[in-house]
């Protein structure tokens, strides 16, 4: 794959774990951030992904490693990918944004997914150039890790983007599921109510984090409680995926309770800062 080249804007959680799937299969990356602290964090972020995947048995051992990747500040250096996938914050002016210069930047029939956790892919289709090149890639986290992918098809998605993200995704061992396009999509719409629900019972003072997490593994068999699910997305991502959601579903059941608006004020965000629902002894995601 390595005549392929990955354009991945947003050097975040999500946009750190894409480059480390990418650059973990041989394939050249490069990773757009605009604030400089992150991108000087993300290559090192990258090697440790790296180290933690191969270690598991997840991404090849010899493949490839954090030579392969190239940090930039502004979306105009995607212009020579052949893929992009956008990572930046679940914010709709600035996803939209950056889907207008990137598309501006790169060739036509370019594939241009968004990695948006709730926003409608049309909506954001509307700021490209091309709105039948974008495609709603919903990875899961941490991306490297986890092989499936909610893929979203906008009423405007052409069957070539769809094709060629679908192929992309599979050459990358991941496990593409297509849905229609709406608010939160499937996931979303079904996880990020969960989440607001299980924060209003520990607001409430019904149960401890710890009580409702246990609830849902133990007697449920979940992997991981909603709180727990909650501090591994990041509860400022959280939060701005409920606004989202509510905004455009009018639902009272996604407007985010007082105390994830204040875990969020107070800066504990979950895994990546060291504390949320739970505490994690260092800041690492
Ligand atoms: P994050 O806050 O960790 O990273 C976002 C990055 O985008 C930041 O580094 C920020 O500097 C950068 N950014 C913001 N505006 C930019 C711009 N104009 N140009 C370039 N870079 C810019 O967020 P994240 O958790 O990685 O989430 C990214 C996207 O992925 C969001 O849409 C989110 O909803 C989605 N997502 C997140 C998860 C999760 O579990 N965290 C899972 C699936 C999808």
């Amino acid at each position: 794959m390595s005549d392929h080249r990955l354009a991945v804007i947003g050097a975040g959680t999500m946009g750190t774990g894409l480059a480390t799937l990418a650059v973990g299969h041989g394939l050249p990356v490069v990773l757009v951030d605009h604030d400089a602290g992150t991108r000087d964090r993300a290559e090192g972020v990258v090697r440790q992904n790296l180290r933690m995947a191969q270690m598991l048995g997840k991404l090849p051992a010899e493949a490839g490693g954090p030579d392969l990747l190239v940090l930039a500040p502004d979306p105009e250096a995607a212009a020579d990918a052949d893929m992009v996938v956008e990572c930046v914050v679940e914010r709709a002016d600035v996803k939209a944004q950056v889907l207008a210069e990137v598309s501006a930047a790169v060739a036509p029939g370019t594939p241009l997914l968004t990695n948006t956790s709730a926003i409608p892919v049309d909506e954001l289709a509307d700021a490209a150039v091309r709105p039948e090149d974008v495609v709603g890639a919903h990875f899961m986290n941490p991306p490297h890790l986890i092989e499936g992918v909610e893929v979203v098809r906008g009423p405007r998605t052409s069957k070539e983007a769809l094709d060629r993200a679908h192929t992309w995704l599979t050459d990358l061992g991941r496990a593409p599921v297509v849905v229609g396009d709406g608010p939160g999509f499937v996931i979303n719409r079904v996880l990020q109510r969960m989440i607001n629900e299980a924060a209003t019972v520990v607001q409430e003072g019904l149960a401890t984090p710890e009580a409702v997490d246990a609830l849902f593994t133990s007697c449920l068999g979940h992997r991981t409680g909603p709180l727990a699910t909650g501090d591994l997305i990041g509860l400022d991502n959280v939060v701005d995926t409920l606004h989202v959601l509510h905004e455009r579903t009018g639902s009272d059941g996604y407007r985010p309770c007082r105390l994830l608006l204040e875990k969020v004020e107070q800066g504990q965000l979950g895994r990546k800062t060291g504390a949320g629902f739970h505490e994690y002894g260092t800041g690492i995601a």
